[in-house]
């Protein structure tokens, strides 16, 4: 079994898992918000490495992205020629790697997709935390839409933190395409901010089985979340906290675009 990973920072001590709201490419022309990813990023300890899951990758079995540095995965359409010209070249996590197999031994296939890189939901966030790209990232696909198997993933990966590695859930906690509204005079949907202030709820009140049933219980759930892709990334980040001891807080609030919650959280 592969050794853990040797904390490479003089600082090191448990780090949060964190779930990001994480914006669309052209996020990355827009300085206030760029600003606040580069201040939380400021703010945590600097991880060995970054452990990735975004709503842009679902893949079964569970997936392991490149190990290197490969292109980015440009998956959005329609887009200015300059979005397409972002690099991110982030070093590959190859002992990441080897540590989540050994995690997730005994619980099923771990497939390996080399050649994948980081699509922008991955990415985007990481432009404004780790503008540098110094830190090695790892990309991990969500292998299921099921709260209790993405909660049990999480709880599987936390002896991560504890290795200096940022587990960083990446999606919206709502995310309805039709009803997107970028124009300045848009109106903001209630459904959306009650389904945030529901999020905020469970989440503060650090009651990860009542978040787990959001898809029955939370008002305006039909509408914030057409699909799921993009909330559950949260629960994989929220199952590698699942201690008290780690205090939630909210780095980046808002709802913006008439109906989407910028709402991210830091658990530890
Ligand atoms: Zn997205």
């Amino acid at each position: 079994m592969p050794e853990p990973i040797k904390p490479t920072t003089p600082s090191q001590r448990r780090m949060p898992a964190i779930f990001v709201g994480h914006g669309a490419p052209m996020v990355s022309d827009d300085a206030e918000w760029m600003g606040l990813w580069g201040k939380w990023g400021a703010a945590l300890p600097k991880p060995t490495a970054i452990l990735m899951i975004s709503a842009h990758w679902e893949q079964t079995p569970i997936a392991i992205g490149a190990t290197r540095t490969v292109p980015l995965v440009y998956d959005f359409y329609g887009f200015p020629k300059k979005y397409y010209e972002v690099r991110y070249p982030a070093p590959g996590a190859p002992d990441l790697a080897l540590r989540v197999k050994a995690l997730l031994a005994g619980g099923g296939p771990v497939a390996s997709v080399p050649d994948r890189g980081l699509d922008h939901g991955a990415y985007v966030p990481l432009l404004g935390m780790y503008p540098k790209a110094d830190v090695p990232v790892l990309q991990l696909s969500i292998p299921t839409l099921e709260p209790a198997a993405l909660l049990a993933l999480g709880r599987k990966l936390a002896p991560l933190r504890d290795e200096g590695v940022l587990i960083v859930g990446s999606g919206f906690l709502t995310h309805n395409l039709r009803a997107f509204d970028p124009s300045p005079t848009a109106k903001t949907m209630g459904w959306a901010v009650e389904f945030d202030a529901w999020c905020e709820q469970a989440l503060t009140a650090r009651d990860l089985d009542r978040l787990a049933r959001y898809r029955q219980e939370a008002p305006g759930v039909a509408l914030a979340l057409p699909t799921h892709e993009h909330f559950v990334p949260l629960l994989v980040a929220a199952g590698a906290a699942a201690e008290p001891a780690d205090a939630v807080t909210y780095p980046i609030t808002g709802l913006m675009w008439g109906s989407l919650s910028r709402r991210s959280v830091q658990f530890g």
